[in-house]
């Protein structure tokens, strides 16, 4: 219920009644009576305003871990036991110990092939006045680097920080994003926690605020988030 909500405020603004609608409809008949492909694409030829909707899979192939499959933990932990306020709130340096390993993994990951067949299909279509929309769970940002233009990442952006005083969100491609998290974030079960003062984790620069950042991302249970740092 959470992400259909998200979804919808966040993609309504951008799709259009009329031809999407009826497509929409057609393609759950569709999905109801038999899954021949040739019908689709005759329903994808129709469509002026297309929407493709991506998971961890499309990223799984460029080598992002998806952190849902079996075995697919950080550590000792699944992703559930760290992206939560809650969690951030006991222990910010073991959260962004995670984080900083993800964004490592995904700055040096490069898109699959199903990144870039979206990517030119959205540059193909918008030559015919056509309409192309990504709709993604992902942060790793790969939809971009493969070339879309028209994505809408309902989990949020690895690459993104909020200030949990201030709220601010800016962009932050640095590697390491802070001095004190390179060379951590090790996945290793062995590897014990670099328990990192909170006053050296990533700061706020914000003019007279250098409150403690967050990634911004959707963390399960993160809403009317209030932080005491
Ligand atoms: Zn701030």
């Amino acid at each position: 219920m959470m992400i259909t909500q998200l979804i919808f405020k966040r993609v309504a603004p951008h799709l259009r009644c009329g031809r999407w609608a009826l497509v929409q409809t057609h393609l759950k008949q569709l999905m109801r009576t038999n899954s021949d492909l040739s019908e689709f694409r005759e329903l994808f030829s129709m469509a002026k305003h297309i929407a493709i909707i991506t998971g961890a899979g499309v990223s799984a192939e460029s080598g992002v871990p998806t952190f849902r499959q079996a075995g697919g933990q950080w550590r000792t932990w699944k992703t559930q036991d760290l992206a939560t306020p809650e969690c951030f709130s006991r222990n910010p340096s073991r959260v962004w110990e995670f984080y900083h390993y993800r964004r490592e993994l995904a700055l040096n990951a490069c898109p699959s092939a199903a990144h870039r067949a979206i990517a030119e299909c959205e540059a193909r279509l918008s030559k015919q006045g056509r309409s192309v929309v990504v709709i993604t769970q992902n942060i790793d940002e790969l939809h971009h680097q493969a070339g879309s233009k028209h994505v809408l990442e309902v989990h949020g952006n690895l690459f993104k920080t909020r200030c949990v005083s201030c709220g601010d969100v800016e962009s932050n491609h640095k590697s390491p994003i802070c001095p004190s998290l390179e060379g951590k974030g090790s996945p290793d079960p062995d590897v014990k926690d670099a328990p990192i003062p909170v006053k050296n984790l990533p700061r706020c620069d914000e003019k007279g605020c250098d409150g403690l950042l967050r990634p911004d991302v959707i963390w399960f249970g993160d809403f009317g988030l209030s932080h005491p740092y």
